[in-house]
């Protein structure tokens, strides 16, 4: 076992000890600086053992110009891979799951294994809940603007206007890349000053979302529970307008919340 493997099992061993109700109390002890630590990170969907993927990644980015959602980003002079490896940064955009998963088909090496491009082979990790407290569903608290908006910033296919107005316009015969980021954003402008389910509603695992992600009713409100599909795409953790949730990258569902049934 590798030590980036040692300190990731550490951190599973640490959240699974202390239970589905303590992983908000864990927020505390292993807040963003451990997740996004740089062992830890998100690789694209079909990524081989992270050992293997860091030997096979010949950072030729050509994952990320498929990616129709800009979710994949190379890693830069700080990263530890390697200039150039392939990852995702969930906090800044998360993977939408594409049905064809483009990025694995472009991936030359065999860093992103071809025979993976099928969702029921999709695994990157798993989210997690951090802070539970923030949830504004757990207050019935309505969706506000600048969490929309927010969301803007991430959408380059939009023109420098649009994402400065918040303005889309439907085009004749847009890219795909342009069509598929507009759609998300028309779905995010239905939440406005609406109830907070975006996290659920949102999440691409498919063909049923609610298999990976679902609201729970709890002290009068609500709040997100995560289930055994979850693939950890990371797109409730971009989405979630006050980072309730976090991803632990190549983590599974039993490692975190324990046997199933
Ligand atoms: S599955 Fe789609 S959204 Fe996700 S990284 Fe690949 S190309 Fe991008
Ligand atoms: S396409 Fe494959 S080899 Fe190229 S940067 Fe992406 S993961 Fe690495
Ligand atoms: S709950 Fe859904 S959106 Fe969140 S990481 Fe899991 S599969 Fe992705």
């Amino acid at each position: 076992m590798t030590k980036e493997e040692k300190k990731r099992r550490e951190f599973i061993k640490k959240m699974a000890g202390l239970g589905v109700l303590g992983l908000a109390a864990a927020a505390g002890i292993y807040s963003a600086r451990h997740l996004k630590a740089e062992e830890l990170k998100l690789r694209p969907p079909g990524a081989v053992e992270e050992d293997q993927f860091l030997a096979l990644c010949i950072k030729c980015g050509q994952c990320l110009q498929v990616c129709p959602y800009d979710s994949i980003i190379l890693e830069g002079l700080d990263g530890k891979a390697g200039v150039g490896t392939a990852y995702i940064d969930p906090d800044r955009r998360g993977c939408y799951l594409c049905k064809a998963f483009p990025c694995i088909l472009a991936c030359p090496s065999g860093a992103l294994d071809h025979e993976k491009d099928d969702i029921k082979y999709v695994h990157m990790g798993m989210a997690v809940i951090v802070n539970e407290k923030a949830c504004l569903a757990l207050y019935n608290k309505p969706v506000p603007d600048s969490a929309i908006d927010a969301i803007y910033e991430h959408s380059l296919a939009l023109s420098k206007e649009e994402r400065r107005e918040k303005k889309i316009k439907d085009e004749a015969n847009p890219s795909e890349k342009r069509e598929l980021q507009v759609e998300l954003l028309k779905k995010l402008e239905k939440f406005r000053g609406k109830d907070c389910t975006i996290c659920a509603d949102l999440c691409p695992y498919h063909p049923d979302p609610s298999l990976a992600i679902g609201m729970v009713a709890k002290n009068g409100g609500y709040i997100p529970e995560i289930r055994e599909k979850c693939v950890g795409c990371g797109a409730c953790v971009e989405l979630c307008p006050t980072d309730v949730l976090k991803i632990v990258p190549r983590a599974t569902y039993e490692e975190i919340y324990g046997k199933r049934g």
